[in-house]
């Protein structure tokens, strides 16, 4: 996973919709890439924290284009995973095994080991 495009295709997989019903909160999620133009980007919003900042951002929850209530969480939750091996850390976490070399296995997956 890495464009908000094709996290916002993932969406519509799973609650319907179409993709622009979800875009802004994946672009919300993605737009530290423009401060920092590496996968280390996600540090700033894809953790546990993040996701609680998305869901005072763009509401608790949302109607769809089918007309269908969705929790933004549920979608923070689904963008993280999808970039973190199906895994959701604090900031504390990626606070810790920043400098780690012995990073776990979710963060080695998203920044796929540039020392
Ligand atoms: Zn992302």
């Amino acid at each position: 996973m890495a464009h908000p495009r094709i996290h916002a295709k993932s969406s519509v997989k799973k609650w319907g919709g179409k993709e622009e019903d979800y875009q802004a909160i994946h672009d919300w999620f993605d737009e530290t890439k423009s401060w920092l133009g590496h996968s280390n980007h996600r540090l700033y919003r894809h953790h546990s924290e993040g996701i609680f900042q998305a869901e005072k951002i763009f509401g608790v929850s949302f109607v769809n284009s089918d007309n269908k209530t969705v929790y933004t969480r549920y979608v923070g939750e689904q963008h993280v995973k999808e970039d973190c091996n199906n895994y959701i850390p604090s900031a504390k976490e990626w606070i810790i095994h920043m400098t780690n070399k012995n990073r776990p296995e979710w963060m080695q997956k998203t920044l796929k080991i540039e020392d």
